[in-house]
């Protein structure tokens, strides 16, 4: 067992306490995590409930019994973050939401979470409009222009929040790549990660 840091959670060679200082955002954060993502040494969740306020973690692949998530929901103006054919852009339709679900885990995994659980279904669907390529440059899903949880959040809050300073949850983010980056070396990094022209 390798030792970990009683703060972050991080292991030692890796704890992030220096980088990791509180965003102040109002918006409700749910995220929904599937089972396979909570070991994953990448996972950005634990980093974000470190960072984020409001920011609520339920575990697993069926919520529909979860009592504390649907009192939660009944709470607040709630969106789903995922996109699709049927989602709208969230610059577009913002101003009232005051409450995000995001799904953590790959996309196949996220999906399976939606098609899993019917009242994601019924909730108004989300997406954001993307400017800024992905950080999370060593697990790039498959799917061209998907975003770390963490990312993710980042950008819905900058829509619905658009004063909110979020640099010091980006910047979190960006040294736990980097260490991680150290860590494999960085020709392992080069060789298996980077994309061609991606320099
Ligand atoms: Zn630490």
């Amino acid at each position: 067992m390798r030792a970990v840091c009683h703060r972050c959670q991080f292991i030692l060679e890796r704890c992030l306490c220096a980088q990791i200082s509180p965003v102040f955002n109002k918006t409700s954060l749910i995220i929904l995590q599937h089972p396979g993502e909570k070991k994953h040494a990448l996972n950005t969740v634990k980093l974000m409930e470190k960072i984020f306020q409001h920011i609520h973690v339920f575990s697993g692949e069926l919520f529909a019994d979860d009592e504390k998530l649907h009192s939660l929901l009944k709470s607040k103006k709630t969106a789903l973050l995922f996109p699709g054919p049927d989602s709208q852009l969230l610059e577009s339709s913002a101003c009232d939401i005051t409450q995000v679900i995001l799904l953590d885990g790959t996309w196949k995994k996220a999906k399976k979470i939606y098609y899993l659980n019917p009242f994601l279904q019924s909730l108004p669907k989300m997406a954001l409009k993307r400017e800024t390529p992905s950080l999370y440059r060593i697990r790039q899903s498959s799917l061209e222009g998907s975003l770390s949880t963490l990312e993710a959040a980042v950008c819905a809050l900058a829509v619905l929040e658009p004063e909110l300073d979020c640099a010091s949850a980006t910047n979190a983010f960006k040294s736990m790549i980097d260490f991680q980056i150290e860590k494999m070396g960085q020709k392992t990094f080069e060789s298996n990660y980077k994309k061609k022209g991606d320099e």
